[in-house]
């Protein structure tokens, strides 16, 4: 199945098929599979009573790493996707933008803390230190400015700080059906919101 072929009635059962097939590849550089940071971000939000909106985000804001699930790859690509935009471009027909944001602007989040946040930097894993070089470091000031004025910048931010959280070794969590009611209650209000 590619990316065109989803529906709002399969695309939860299609999210979930590949945290079940492919959630225990590597993270590369951090202590947890690409599976259990997902959803020890997911987690962490229900935890904190944070919204769907943000669960749901944090559930699915690397998505976008399986990018061939998604059929976006071709050989006229000239140069790599950006895991960030390949997840917001599978997700946004589905669900509202407030997540699909989130999920892509993540890594531009970690620049945006990065130029503001002194503190935050120190606090980064290793490995996000690394990959904040090649995503070009921290942002300049009117790359934050820019940022700034996303009506969705809290929910981005917080994204950010659950991405960080989940990558801790040993943190148990539920698997990713325990999120599939909360997720298809989200789609079902986006791409049908008069039946509600
Ligand atoms: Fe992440």
């Amino acid at each position: 199945m590619t990316a065109q072929d989803l529906t709002a009635e399969t695309i939860v059962d299609f999210l979930g098929s590949i945290f079940d097939r492919r959630g225990t590849e590597e993270y590369l550089g951090e202590p947890v599979t690409m599976g259990e940071h997902m959803l020890q971000g997911a987690t962490l939000a229900e935890q904190a009573g944070h919204s769907d909106e943000i669960i749901a985000a944090a559930l699915l804001h690397d998505i976008g790493h399986f990018t061939s699930e998604f059929g976006t790859f071709t050989m006229n690509d000239t140069e790599d996707r950006h895991h960030e935009d390949a997840g917001a471009e599978v997700l946004e027909r589905f669900f509202p933008s407030i997540i699909t944001d989130c999920v892509r602007y993540h890594v531009a989040a970690k620049r945006y803390l990065c130029a503001t946040r002194p503190e935050y930097m120190r606090r980064l894993s290793e490995a996000s230190v690394h990959s904040l070089n090649l995503q070009g470091g921290p942002m300049s000031e009117a790359e934050v400015s820019a940022f700034q004025s996303n009506p969705n910048l809290d929910a981005i931010i917080a994204v950010r700080y659950l991405d960080d959280a989940g990558k801790q070794d040993g943190m148990d969590t539920p698997d990713f059906w325990h999120f599939a009611p909360l997720l298809q209650r989200l789609v079902d209000q986006h791409c049908n919101p008069v039946a509600i």
